[in-house]
């Protein structure tokens, strides 16, 4: 299994075993004692598993370290663009460069190969935004560049975009520490959206889009803090940021592992619900994906 797949399984493993799963069902239909529960049967390694309904879709899990004292972020936007008076682009690159230095969450700035600012087109429209960087992206430095950020650029493609027409960012910019000699990812601590969600905000501030689409439970709850529901009955409603409408759906990495076209379906329909905020044409063809199996 490549690294990456490893990940994906990892996130996947750790998401059942947060839901009180002890063991998974391999595709040869052996059953797995998931790492990390007691007893092992056959094998702790992890395993791409079974598809689940969508209840409670999470992505990255692992144990995270405390920070203390909690970290307070009291950038100010005003003083990071005084004196840059150019487009949005400019802006951008001034807000960049403030938070490629950001040492707020210092095991996070120890940790990291670099910050994960942001993509795409400084004027868009509309928004993604996920939870944080896997290690693809801590690597290149871009968002959304893995297995995950495949699927998302599939799903632009299908709204007649493309990556460079939209904006794509997350909740945090640093990938998420992991203790040495593990792989995966782990979801990122209240502590640690908290303190780099004005970051998200002033990008936010600065390109204005129209639409925001928060990608997976976690990119919501950054965005406006725990949730008393989940991400099925957020999916599907408007909520807003800053006066921007925003569209909670499922994470891309959750559709990689539910391959099931009735939960396509839901993203889609979120997506369409996007589109039409945005006065996009969108053709009969688009309105009828993953009504039926493709043929
Ligand atoms: N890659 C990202 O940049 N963000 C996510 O939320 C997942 C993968």
């Amino acid at each position: 299994m490549n690294a990456e797949l490893r990940q994906h399984a990892a996130r996947y493993v750790e998401l059942l075993r947060r839901h009180g799963k002890k063991e998974a069902w391999l595709p040869t239909g052996l059953a797995r004692r998931l790492p990390g529960s007691s007893s092992p049967t056959t094998s702790s390694a992890p395993s791409p598993l079974a598809a689940r309904t969508p209840k409670q879709e999470t992505t990255a899990r692992s144990a995270a370290p405390a920070i203390n004292p909690k970290p307070k972020n009291d950038f100010d936007l005003n003083s990071v663009l005084q004196g840059v008076n150019g487009s949005k682009a400019d802006k951008l690159a001034a807000l960049r460069e403030k938070t490629s230095n950001c040492k707020i969450c210092p095991h996070l700035a120890k940790s990291r190969t670099q910050t994960v600012f942001g993509v795409g087109d400084p004027e868009a429209k509309l928004m993604f935004v996920g939870e944080a960087p896997g290690a693809e992206e801590d690597k290149q430095g871009e968002p959304f560049v893995g297995l995950a950020g495949k699927l998302l650029t599939k799903m632009i493609t299908a709204m007649e975009l493309t990556r460079e027409q939209v904006y794509i960012a997350n909740v945090l910019k640093c990938r998420p520490d992991m203790p040495a000699n593990t792989s995966g990812n782990r979801k990122p601590t209240r502590t640690e959206m908290d303190a780099c969600l004005p970051y998200l905000r002033a990008q936010v501030a600065i390109i204005a889009p129209t639409v925001i689409v928060a990608l997976g439970s976690t990119a919501v709850e950054g965005l406006f803090g725990p949730q008393k529901t989940t991400i099925s009955r957020l999916r599907g409603t408007w909520m807003e940021l800053d006066g921007v409408p925003v569209r909670p759906t499922f994470h891309p990495s959750y559709l990689l592992h539910n391959q099931d076209l009735a939960l396509k379906r839901l993203v889609w329909t979120d997506l369409l619900a996007a589109m039409e905020k945005l006065s996009l044409p969108i053709s009969e063809k688009q309105r009828g994906f993953f009504l039926k199996p493709a043929a």
